[in-house]
């Protein structure tokens, strides 16, 4: 008897396929640019221009599902904490194990480093970051895929649909449909993921293979380092002791959403896949289609470790030795950074001036790692996208424990 291969089984082979497609063609990454990233850049086009509806009605109807404004309140609440909490524990870890590893980065001599040039696009101030969140103009954002606005709005809106009561469920109704519908379309376009990360993963390994050598090859395994650290003893513990899944059974569960941000380094683009897998562990569709959305825009641990590890390494290459103070800050910063970091591919470096500026490395730094940040982006995007999901099963455990309560009572 024939079995069917399930789709997670065809995405590790698309991946596979992928690294040994590169490999073949790594004396000759032109052709793999022209003909074989293209399609990829369709897959991660389909996938992008689902983001926005996505984001505004599955927040939206998240959050009518919630039933009322004291619950969305709490589970907001919750999810925040703990987003805020695996963040901040991030950086330190990369802090800690990028000081451990700092000998063994050498200080570039001073005619490399005036010779560096990075044109560092505007990274805003925390303040701005802030202010960017609210937004003055309903359409704006949506255009822009600007996607904090995005849930300001949506949360808004469903507050708005629950707060009008009787008269708010027609619209309330429409927009459960509707976001039916738009799940239906993510289906249908994460059916090709297979071919999409066999086009994505084939290009990185043809384009970046010779590069990954020397200190940068040492820089990238110190954060990959940090992610499995990560990964292994923070989501480890919080699947197991927060939520009392198997760890095992997570990773099982998650790993094609892991996969797809891998290949994609996109948060908002696994966004579908990561809603299909927690659901299918079990998470409320409710809790993942709020807290999910939420956790692509706000949530990037990946990102933070990379901030750290990053930082560590360009200040070394400038000669710097970072106090316990400027330490303090990288925390302070690289956590606010994260938050402000949009859920796409390459955005954590950008949010890296931020953090540099702040301790006063010098920005053009950047330059020295930007050559391999789509290696260091597979990694922290895979990262960031497994933290949200380990909130969403628990927020969801609790939300069946308060719900049997209940009924246990009512008996
Ligand atoms: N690519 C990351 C993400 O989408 C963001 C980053 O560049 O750090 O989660």
């Amino acid at each position: 008897m024939k079995r069917k291969l399930s789709l997670p089984a065809w995405i590790f082979i698309g991946m596979f396929a992928g690294i040994l497609a590169g490999l073949c063609f790594l004396g000759n990454p032109g052709f793999t640019d022209e003909y074989i990233k293209p399609f990829g850049t369709i897959y991660i086009n389909l996938l992008k221009f689902l983001v926005v509806p996505v984001v505004l009605f599955s927040i939206t109807s998240g959050v009518i599902s919630l039933k009322d404004l004291k619950r969305v309140g709490s589970v907001g609440v919750r999810t925040f904490v703990y987003y805020m909490c695996t963040t901040a524990l991030a950086v330190v870890i990369g802090l800690i194990l990028a000081s451990a590893f700092k000998g063994m980065f050498p200080p570039l001599d001073a005619a490399t480093t005036a010779a560096l040039e990075y044109e560092a696009k505007e990274s805003p101030g925390v303040m701005q970051v802030i202010v960017n969140i609210f937004p003055d103009n309903l359409l704006k954002p949506m255009v822009n895929t600007d996607m904090l606005p995005v849930i300001v709005i949506s949360i808004l809106f469903g507050a708005g649909i629950l707060a009008s009561g009787e008269k708010g469920k027609m619209v309330g109704n429409a927009v459960d449909a509707l976001n039916d519908v738009i799940m239906k379309v993510l289906m249908m376009i994460i059916k090709i993921t297979p071919f999409g990360v066999f086009c994505l993963m084939c290009n990185v390994v043809a384009v970046n293979g010779p590069k990954i050598v020397g200190t940068l090859a040492l820089v990238i395994g110190v954060a990959y380092i940090g992610y499995i650290l990560h990964v292994v003893v923070v989501y480890g513990l919080s699947v197991k002791c927060l939520s009392g899944m198997s760890p095992i059974k997570f990773f099982k569960g998650i790993a094609p959403a892991m996969i797809t941000a891998f290949t994609t380094t996109s948060s908002n683009a696994t966004l579908p896949v990561s809603i299909e897998c927690c659901n299918n562990l079990g998470a409320e569709p409710e809790v993942s289609s709020f807290v999910l959305p939420l956790g692509a825009t706000i949530n990037m641990d990946g990102t933070a470790i990379y901030q750290a590890v990053a930082t560590i390494f360009i200040a070394s290459c400038y000669g710097v030795d970072l106090s316990l103070g400027d330490m303090a800050m990288v925390v302070l910063t690289a956590t606010l950074a994260s938050i402000g970091t949009a859920g796409v591919s390459g955005a954590g470096m950008i949010m890296l001036a931020m953090v540099l500026t702040t301790i006063g490395i010098p920005v053009e730094g950047i330059a020295i790692i930007a050559g391999v940040d789509k290696i260091f982006d597979m990694g922290r995007t895979a990262l960031n996208i497994t933290g949200d999901a380990t909130c969403a099963i628990w927020i969801s455990k609790q939300e069946q424990k308060k719900a049997a309560k209940k009924a246990a009572v009512a008996e």
